[in-house]
């Protein structure tokens, strides 16, 4: 499913397309190229926070290893 999300520091759309209509993890706008870490259900958008760039390679770095695994499964 598609999900339009909106940036919340300089209000950029943009879309995710995702498998569930839940998503936790991180998010980067393209235009002012804010990081955050977004939480969605039930194709909802529920919670944002800000990120620095060093927590948002952390998260990059879990995804990352997280789909390393889902794939060995
Ligand atoms: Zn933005």
């Amino acid at each position: 499913m598609i999900i339009k999300i909106k940036c919340p520091k300089c209000d950029a759309e943009s879309t995710l397309s995702l498998i569930t209509d839940s998503y936790q993890g991180p998010y980067k706008c393209w235009k002012c190229r804010g990081l955050f870490s977004i939480k969605l259900a039930a194709g909802k958008f529920k919670s944002c926070d800000s990120l620095s760039q060093e927590e948002f390679d952390k998260l990059l770095e879990i995804e990352a290893l997280k789909a390393k695994l889902s794939r060995q499964e």
